[in-house]
């Protein structure tokens, strides 16, 4: 029998494992505790809304019977040398996780990335934080592993319907995360760990007989357009070689801008979405502590504090967006002349900042006066979100020395339309100036920031403070345009054998949604090529 029982310990008794087996026991009785095998911790969260915070753990304990280990996730993967190949294009966590369910279903994946791998990418990201160089295919977002290899790795979503998180977790771990992250309530892995994970995962895939290729740019598409209905045969990389396969897995992240141009260049459809814009906003760490644990110092076995705000101004969400506890900002534009910030955190969350997007939800009606505007020489409305998200970001730049220094204001300041004095210290390495970003950022926008910071003061009393700052600007929140695909087959409406997958054609949100994408579409890949025989 396994009965499942739920402690509530302080910090400091639940990191004691004599504290924890002397809770477990008191929940059971006599009998019970005569016949307990073992027990086994199966989630913990930190509860701060009493005075003290508590970690709460749900534990299951083993009576008569014993623990089984679950089969690894990898048992399933089979060698794929010989067998018919699928491309992916994009080796972010929705190309990687599609890879290794295709390594379960028998099929080659074969992977082409612009980017390169993990460890030449860092080199990449050492210059656009050092020098402000930014290579157009390799940064933050682009390169193996996708834009989660350099995050905060926060491995959490809302979405509870593409499939289960735990196989995802599982895999995660099978390639060097920790266990941890099984249990924890708000898991994350951290950017320093992040790497290695992706590169065994790499290896996994190479091992079974797939293939992967960095520094390819998949600049066109192969189509064959001779039947009645017309399939995708291939692509091109780098303008050069060609690549064929079975089916594609289109899995390019919400950055690959010309990704979307090539669709529409070839007269498939891309529909405008809804997206959100805005800030990021930087307190001190310690600051978030207090407001979240009202203690004046954090106990040490406690995480360092987040927070998630939104409220609605004038019918539009103001929410704060992928928060950083013990994190930093960082650069992260995937073109020249353009300023994107985004944050990430090492496994320990020790850096002395907490930052999180601050953002205000964009609907494609407020963009009609983009109409009259191109975008690439394109005048067409669908593209009017990322005309606009460009713009702010080449604004934002614009308003900078030409390097990658970020335009700044305290928030006060900023709700009083006051540009600061001076600013506080910064996690950015490239560095911060002082800007009237009330200027710089739209005005829907602006406006409507300046409404909701004060309202989040009074939802949490100290968070409204000359000791934060806003730093400009947080505009890859999501893709502004989506790739649609039919709901059952997971295909394109008008292009055999290309599937849309992951974030950039709108159906993740995060590592582990793009990760459960990658699995769902493998699966219908698989379908299809069973179809075929
Ligand atoms: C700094 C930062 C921090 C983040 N923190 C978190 C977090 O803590 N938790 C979380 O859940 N999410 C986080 N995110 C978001 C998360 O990383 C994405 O939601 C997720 O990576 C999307 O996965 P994807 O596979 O769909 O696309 P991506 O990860 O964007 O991968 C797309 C891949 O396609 C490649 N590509 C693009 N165009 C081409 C082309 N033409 N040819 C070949 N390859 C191409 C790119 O190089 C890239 O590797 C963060 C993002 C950033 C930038």
């Amino acid at each position: 029998m396994i009965k499942r029982i739920n402690l509530s310990l302080s910090p400091e008794d639940s990191h004691d494992e004599t504290k924890i087996r002397a809770a477990v026991i008191e929940h059971l009785q006599a009998s019970e505790r005569i016949n307990m095998t073992s027990y086994r911790l199966v989630r913990k969260s930190v509860d701060a809304r009493s005075r003290q915070p508590v970690f709460r753990m749900q534990v299951d304990v083993y009576i008569t019977e014993q623990y089984t280990p679950p089969q690894p996730i990898s048992i399933n993967y089979q060698q794929v040398q010989h067998k018919k190949s699928v491309l992916i294009v994009g080796a972010g966590p929705a190309g990687y996780f599609a890879a290794l369910q295709l390594l379960a279903l028998g099929i080659q994946p074969i992977i082409l990335d612009r980017g390169k791998d993990v460890r030449a990418r860092r080199r990449d990201l050492k210059a656009i934080q050092q020098d402000g160089v930014v290579d157009p295919n390799s940064n933050y977002c682009f390169g193996e592993g996708g834009a989660g290899t350099y995050s905060d790795g926060k491995l959490y979503t809302r979405s509870k319907k593409r499939g289960k998180i735990e196989p995802i977790l599982r895999t995660l771990v099978e390639h060097g995360a920790t266990s941890e992250i099984l249990i924890d309530a708000h898991p994350h892995i951290g950017s320093n760990k992040l790497p290695k994970v992706v590169a065994n995962i790499r290896q996994t895939i190479i091992d079974h007989g797939g293939l992967i290729h960095f520094e390819h740019k998949v600049t066109d598409f192969i189509l064959d357009r001779t039947s009645s209905s017309p399939s995708i045969r291939g692509v091109v990389v780098n303008d050069t070689k060609e690549f064929f396969g079975a089916a594609t897995i289109l899995a390019t992240g919400h950055s690959a801008r010309d990704i979307y141009l090539l669709l529409y260049k070839h007269q498939l459809r891309i529909e405008s979405k809804d997206f959100a814009l805005g800030v990021r906003i930087e307190h001190p760490q310690s600051l978030i502590d207090q407001i979240q644990y009202r203690q004046k110092k954090r106990a040490l076995q406690l995480p360092a504090a987040s927070y998630a705000l939104v409220c609605q101004v004038e019918k539009r969400g103001v929410f704060s967006f992928c928060m950083c506890p013990g994190g930093l900002i960082v650069p992260a534009a995937t073109a020249p002349g353009e300023l994107v910030v985004n944050g990430m955190s090492l496994s320990r969350r020790d850096s002395p900042y907490s930052n999180s997007g601050m953002v205000v939800a964009v609907e494609t009606k407020d963009l009609a006066a983009y109409n009259n505007k191109s975008y690439e020489g394109i005048y067409d409305p669908v593209f009017n979100g990322l005309k606009f998200q460009q713009e702010v970001e080449q604004k934002m730049f614009a308003a900078g020395d030409g390097s990658q220094q970020a335009p700044a204001q305290r928030i006060v300041d900023f709700c009083q339309n006051k540009t600061s004095k001076n600013l506080g210290n910064t996690s950015y390495i490239p560095g911060i100036y002082s800007a009237p970003m009330q200027n710089l950022l739209p005005a829907f926008v602006a406006n409507r920031l300046q409404k909701a910071l004060p309202e989040f003061g009074k939802k949490k009393k100290g968070y409204y403070t000359n000791e934060a700052q806003i730093v400009g600007t947080e505009s890859r929140t999501s893709s502004p345009l989506r790739i649609p695909r039919d709901a059952e087959s997971l295909m394109h409406p008008q292009l055999k054998g290309l599937f849309p997958c992951g974030e950039g054609a709108g159906f993740a949100g995060g590592i582990v949604s793009a990760a459960m994408d990658g699995e769902n579409v493998a699966k219908a890949v698989a379908e299809l090529l069973n179809a075929k025989k």
